[in-house]
């Protein structure tokens, strides 16, 4: 059996995706600046997936800038909020700890050129607490951003109250919402937020296509200099099969989402039960408030490395975390977030699934995980102490 259960790294493209795009890298491969039809037909089709994706966000066609992806959405939309705050002389940001690189590092950099920071801790669920993103506000902050969905646990933030908070102290805020939009309902607008990062390959869409929604009124600095496209924000000619594919993914995203949520709620479920059987494991971030696909356990006495190339060679495809930080020695950040000590934190296991995956796989998964686990348990000289006496276990 091959079974693909690593969709929070990245999404196989839809059907619809890849037909939406295909005539554009044919026969309308026209330059959208261009005046002569095939220009303009293309021209109409990045116009119509702006609109698209608008209405899917719940924005204006206008706020929606396309990039290469949901890392360059981030970068650009913090270094933009810096640069604002900075001539204000406002140069405090608030995050948290468990922010994808893409932001952790974008801020890291700014902490080099002057830019304070605070990274606020999440609770064990891994969740941010509203309130502790009230008082670190501070005169001088320009900017709050907090991922709306975690990318390795899957937790889902309450991001509408804190763009309430953030709104209310006039700060500007951001959310990566790379995990979030296509896989949970998402409105700009419900949830009081400036600034929105997305990225198409992460709902079934094409690789190297993101979006950032950027509240009228809202500052946005240059992102490429050069030619007038994007509002003169972002030079270069338009990716117009990947615009194009973008917004057909993500139009089937979010009218399929009542039903495949449906569908995996009960998979993901059952998935985590069986997983928790095994002795001395135990579950990642909070059970309820938690993506639909996403399913993170640590199991104790085993290195999560070995566990995903086992799994591998029975055919599935999984992960330790995110697919950034795999092929480092170093834990998970998000793990060490919510409390999990180093040796548990490099036992973890996330499953992230799609509409795709069925019942059949999931008892499936499940059966090879209680075997690679028990393998690997035998082997291993830690957990031979744990079961002598000799160490105490972490997870009961
Ligand atoms: C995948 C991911 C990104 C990066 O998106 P790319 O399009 O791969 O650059 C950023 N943030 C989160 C939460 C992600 O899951």
């Amino acid at each position: 059996m091959k079974i693909y259960a690593d969709n929070a790294a990245t999404t196989k493209m839809s059907k619809t995706a890849i037909q939406a795009m295909l005539p554009y890298m044919e026969e309308i491969f026209g330059n959208p600046s261009s005046l002569y039809s095939i220009g303009q037909t293309a021209a109409e089709a990045v116009f119509k997936a702006r609109e698209s994706i608008a209405e899917c966000l719940g924005c204006m066609p206008a706020e929606i800038y396309f990039t290469s992806g949901g890392s360059e959405s981030d970068n650009q939309a913090i270094r933009s909020a810096a640069e604002f705050g900075a001539k204000k002389n406002k140069k405090h940001i608030i995050s948290t700890a468990f922010e994808h690189h893409a932001v952790l590092h974008t801020l890291k950099k700014l902490q080099k050129e002057g830019f304070e920071v605070t990274l606020l801790d999440v609770n064990e669920n891994g969740i941010v607490n509203p309130e502790q993103v009230e008082q670190a506000i501070r005169p001088d902050t320009c900017l709050v951003t907090v991922m709306y969905a975690n990318n390795e646990i899957g937790t889902i933030q309450p991001i509408a109250k804190i763009g309430e908070i953030c709104r209310a102290k006039k700060v500007t805020f951001h959310t990566d919402a790379v995990q979030a939009v296509g896989h949970i309902p998402v409105n700009v607008k419900n949830d009081n937020v400036d600034m929105l990062s997305i990225s198409a390959h992460k709902f079934h869409g094409p690789k190297g296509v993101g979006v950032l929604y950027v509240r009228k009124g809202i500052y946005l600095s240059n992102l490429i200099e050069g030619g007038s496209q994007e509002r003169g924000k972002r030079g270069g000619t338009e990716n117009v099969p990947g615009i194009v594919a973008a917004a057909a993914a993500l139009k089937e995203a979010v009218s399929d989402l009542p039903e495949s949520s449906q569908k995996l709620v009960p998979l993901r479920d059952k998935l985590i039960d069986g997983l928790l059987a095994i002795p001395h494991s135990v579950l990642n971030g909070d059970k309820e408030q938690r993506l639909p696909g996403n399913v993170n356990i640590c199991f104790e006495g085993i290195e999560g490395e070995s566990l995903l190339l086992l799994l591998d060679a029975k055919g599935i495809s999984a992960s330790s975390g995110s697919a950034c930080t795999s092929g480092s020695l170093d834990p998970s950040h998000v793990l060490l977030a919510i409390g999990r000590p180093h040796e548990i934190a490099h036992g973890s296991l996330r499953l992230s699934l799609s509409d795709e995956n069925t019942e059949e796989e999931i008892d499936y998964i499940i059966q090879e995980v209680k075997n690679v686990v028990n393998y690997l348990r035998n082997m291993s000289p830690v957990w031979r102490d744990l079961q002598e006496g000799k160490k105490n276990y972490v997870i009961q």
